[in-house]
């Protein structure tokens, strides 16, 4: 049995190389990977641009100033000011190479004699100036940064219509357990709703990856062996919930034996989710997740995540993590790491009750789960703690 930062260790380990990558349009990279520094082909703002709807003045030492014409946004004329000449101009409007500074309206009055200025303007006042934000041949997103909305809106702005990214893995998805049974069938007694499957798919979806179908299979080392090994010749990545505890029909750790899955670790000192498996055979990932909900989920987060990221080529793989007080003290009784859901409220964390690894109410409420060290027995209130943020809404 190991420790959870020895698994995480062994995870960065096994996971050195970011899979291959590939040009795609910028649309269709949210939640891609950048394989490769940005170049800026252009600079931004490309021309000088107002940032007030006023005027553009050609500085002299008297407050009024004549207005010589207009530009407003798009407009592409260009004007020679003289010393006291101005032109009204408005928001991304191209400021006139001989102005020295944009006054915006609410300070001008309009006189007979031309306009009123309220202010004594300063140089480059209320103008963008050309490479403010980016220059053109500079570096403004380095390789692994990860498209968002937002990188996309940057990405438009320069121009950008492709961009290399690293290319998601291809997830199968096999649920174990002959108790399952798909929502919209009776249950009879003994039966209990197929849950991990959509759940797992979810949370793929939520990093921009779409599984595949998820295959179901009976507790037979046959039926579990045939599922993994179909699974094995075209994925990057299988995910298996269920069946990898001790019990006489968990037949997950036989199947993966007998098909030469090499194990990196079997077994982490944590609670929940202590009969993890990762392993690999040739370039397939394997997680064998406990079955019970909370178990499948909280070593997708912690494990499963970090895993993606990692041969992504993320910049910062895994949760994010911070340090925050928490609101009640507790107790670590046994010799396992805990993994443990949580709100994150102002400025502190509050662990939620039902903690049980069957449960998945509290996981439903959670938007962090704080990590308690094996090594650490009591944790006083108000003392700081590890919190992992869990990922939210339809994208990371
Ligand atoms: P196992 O890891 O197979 O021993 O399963 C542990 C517990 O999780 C059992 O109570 C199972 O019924 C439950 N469980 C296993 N797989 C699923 C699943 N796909 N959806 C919901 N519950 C599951
Ligand atoms: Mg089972």
């Amino acid at each position: 049995m190991i420790t959870v930062p020895e698994a995480i260790a062994l995870i960065h380990q096994h996971s050195a190389h970011p899979l291959e990558s590939r040009k795609v349009k910028v649309e269709n990279a949210i939640g891609n990977v950048l394989a490769e520094d940005l170049i800026a082909p252009i600079s931004l703002p490309t021309f000088r641009q107002s940032a007030m709807d006023g005027y553009a003045v050609c500085m002299h030492d008297a407050a009024v100033y004549s207005v010589i014409g207009e530009m407003k946004a798009g407009d592409s004329q260009s004007f020679e000011l003289n010393k006291g000449e101005a032109v009204r101009i408005f928001t991304g409007g191209a400021v006139p190479a001989s102005a020295h500074a944009v006054v915006m309206q609410e300070k001008v009055t309009t006189t007979k004699e031309g306009i009123h200025l309220e202010i004594s303007p300063q140089h480059g006042m209320n103008i963008r100036e050309v490479g403010e934000q980016i220059s053109a041949g500079s570096v403004p997103l380095h390789k692994g940064h990860i498209v968002t909305p937002a990188t996309l809106g940057l990405l438009k702005s320069l121009g950008i219509e492709e961009v290399a990214v690293n290319r998601n893995p291809k997830v199968q998805i096999i649920v174990t357990g002959n108790e399952l049974v798909a929502v919209g069938t009776p249950l009879a007694n003994g039966k209990i709703y197929e849950s991990n499957g959509a759940v797992l798919s979810a949370a793929l979806q939520q990093k921009g990856i779409i599984p595949s179908a998820i295959s179901r299979v009976e507790d037979t080392l046959e039926a579990t062996e045939e599922a993994i090994s179909k699974a094995m010749d075209d994925w990057d990545l299988v995910l298996i919930s269920g069946g990898i505890s001790v019990g006489d029909y968990d037949f997950v750790g036989r199947a993966l034996e007998n098909l030469g899955v090499e194990q990196v670790f079997y077994k982490v000192l944590q609670k929940p989710g202590k009969p993890i498996f990762f392993g690999k055979k040739n370039n397939t990932y394997v997680f064998a997740l406990p079955g019970n909900p909370g178990s499948t989920l909280s070593c997708f987060y912690v494990y499963v995540n970090l895993l993606i990221d990692r041969i992504t080529g993320r910049e910062h793989p895994g949760l994010i993590k911070t340090l925050l007080p928490i609101r009640e003290p507790l107790q670590n009784k046994g010799d396992r790491a805990l993994f443990l859901k949580a709100n994150i409220t102002t400025n502190s964390v509050e662990v939620l009750d039902h903690q049980n690894s069957s449960m998945m109410i509290s996981f439903s409420k959670a938007n962090a789960l704080v990590y308690i060290p094996a090594e650490k027995d009591v944790v006083e209130k108000n003392e700081l703690v590890e919190t992992l943020i869990l990922p939210h809404g339809g994208s990371n």
